[in-house]
Parts: structure tokens; sequence; C-alpha cells
């Protein structure tokens, strides 16, 4: 695989990116997401952009994406090209799609969700569909035995290097197996859909929660079969609530203060270990962000898995 080593110098490509889904408004956790990838795209002298990942309305929320975008304006966290929205890409997608069908790295499956149980829900090689007339509704399972770039290590080991969390490593059969590219109902899949809009945006790092650690190496396996280059990835820990659960939309997480974004910018700033003075409290949305550029230091965060949310 290719060397994910972060690159610390100035004036480097770099395009780093936010990738809100809008299943709710952002809270202080997607606050962090969001402020650690624009420090880190600004402090390398990239560019920051913002994508909707709308794909799947019924998660959606009503008026989330506006709210989001309401959000990350009263931040400053401007995007530094227009906006993309997922929704508006399927053609993009199934052009993807299908030259992955062309290339046999991926099959139509209608296994359920109950026949996978007794495989722990993985899909891997064995397949008990029947594509018939008679189940029209499928999905496209990406092939995860399929040779690709991806060297494997030890047995069906594959592996990252996080620029933040080391090595991580998952087994092909125990934690990944054929993933889903297209689902039953139609809608695509987060795997396939950010890959490739990573790869149409130019995405060269990617700053966002160690949540999703456990969803790169699918997607390193899917940039492998599209010929597609690797960005380089840091995970960085996620906020807990004092109970120790993920501060998420879904554990409805309290939105995030628009009335006063300096208290929350500081704290995010203090969170992700940036130490801001007392001084810098009573400056503005803008000054705090440049502050942050200035001093911004991601491996502080390095073998963090989680933090108490402030
Ligand atoms: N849309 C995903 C989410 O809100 C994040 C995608 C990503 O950063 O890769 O959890």
């Amino acid at each position: 695989m290719q060397s994910s080593s972060h690159d610390t110098t100035a004036n480097i490509p770099y395009i780093g990116r936010f990738a809100p889904s809008p299943t709710g408004p952002l809270h202080f956790g997607s606050l962090l997401a969001a402020l650690a990838s624009y420090l880190d795209a600004h402090s390398h002298g990239g560019k920051w952009l913002i994508r909707m990942e709308d794909l799947d309305p019924p998660r959606e929320m009503p008026n989330a994406q506006e709210r989001i975008l309401e959000a990350l304006d009263t931040y400053h966290l401007f995007s530094d090209e227009p906006i993309v929205y997922q929704s508006q890409r399927s053609d993009i997608y199934q052009q993807a799609l299908d030259r992955l069908i062309k290339n046999n790295l991926v099959f139509p499956c209608t296994c359920s969700r109950k026949q996978l149980n007794v495989v722990n829900g993985i899909h891997f090689g064995n397949c008990y569909s029947v594509i018939d007339s008679n189940v029209p509704a499928f999905a496209w399972r990406f092939n995860c035995q399929s040779p690709t770039r991806l060297s494997l290590k030890q047995g069906d080991k594959v592996s990252f290097q996080d620029m933040l969390q080391g090595e991580f490593q998952q087994s092909l059969q125990q934690d990944i197996g054929d993933f889903v590219v297209k689902r039953k109902d139609q809608l695509w899949a987060y795997q396939l859909a950010m890959v490739i809009d990573d790869y149409h945006q130019g995405v060269t790092h990617v700053v966002r929660g160690i949540d999703l650690i456990d969803s790169t190496l699918r997607q390193n396996m899917l940039q492998a079969a599209l010929n597609y280059p690797e960005p380089n990835y840091a995970h960085i820990p996620v906020a807990c609530a004092a109970n120790g659960q993920k501060l998420s939309k879904q554990n409805l997480a309290p939105a995030l203060d628009l009335s006063n974004p300096t208290k929350n910018l500081w704290l995010a700033l203090s969170w992700l270990r940036q130490k801001p003075p007392e001084k810098l409290r009573t400056a503005s949305v803008k000054e705090m962000l440049e502050w942050g550029i200035a001093h911004w230091d991601i491996k502080v965060l390095s073998n963090i898995q989680s933090q108490a949310a402030i």
C-alpha cells in the first residue's frame, strides 16, 4: 500500500474536507471533527471543502442541512469550493459501479440480515442469494477477496498506517467481508460514495473521528479497485458524554450553541489539546481560527481514542 505518512511541510498540495450527514444538527463532537480538519488543511496552506452526505433520505432530519450549514457559517468554517451534495451525484456513482461490475469486483446479493446473522453479520464469499425475477431487489457487494493492490499481511489481515493511531489492522473474514456498495433499496452506500467523491474532489488528507476508522480499509479496497490514490488518514479521538458514550446525533447530543461561538471554539481548541491561552477567550471567531491555524499541532492527539467532552 502507498505510504500514509502525513506531510508536514507547507505548500504541498493539500485538500481536506468535512463531510457531515444531515441526520441531525452539529454537536460539540462534530465541531471537533470540522475544526481539526479545517485547521490541519489551513496550517498546510491547503484547501478545506464541505461535502453534504445526503445519501440516505430515510435517516435525514428535516432542516438538518440548513442547520449544519448555518452552524459552520457561524463558526466561520467556510468551504473553499462550492459545497458538493451527494444526492446530486448518482450518475457518477453509477459509472463507478459499472466499472466495478465490468471488472467482476462486485456481485449482486439478496442475502438478508437474518441469513447473515449466522455468520456474525459478515458476508464472506458464501452467498445465499438466488437472483431471479422473483427476487427483484438485490444489493451490490464488493468481493473483498478480489485481488487488488492491497497487500495481504499474515493470512487474511489488511492494514493501513494512520497518522495518529499508527498501524490499524483488520481481518478480511472477521471484520470486513463483502461489503455493500449499493443497497437493496437502491440507495448508494456511504463507502462507495465517499471514495468516489474524495477522488473527484482531489482530497489528499482525511481528518475525521476515530469512530470512522473501521471504514477506512473498506475504502482503501475500493480506492485500489477503482485505481484511485489513497489519501492520508488521521483519526482524531471522539468526545464522550459523562456516561462514557460517544457524543453523537444518535445519542441526541445537544445541538451546538450558535449564540456564543467563541466559547465553544475556545473549548474545542482546548479539547484538541492545542493549549489556547486564557486571553484568547475574549478574541473574535476569526482571531481564534487564525490562532488555531498558526499553532496547530495534530501530533498531540496521537494514540488517544476518546476523551470526555468539556
Ligand atoms: N458522513 C459521515 C458522518 O457524518 C462522515 C464521512 C467521513 O468523514 O468520511 O459520519
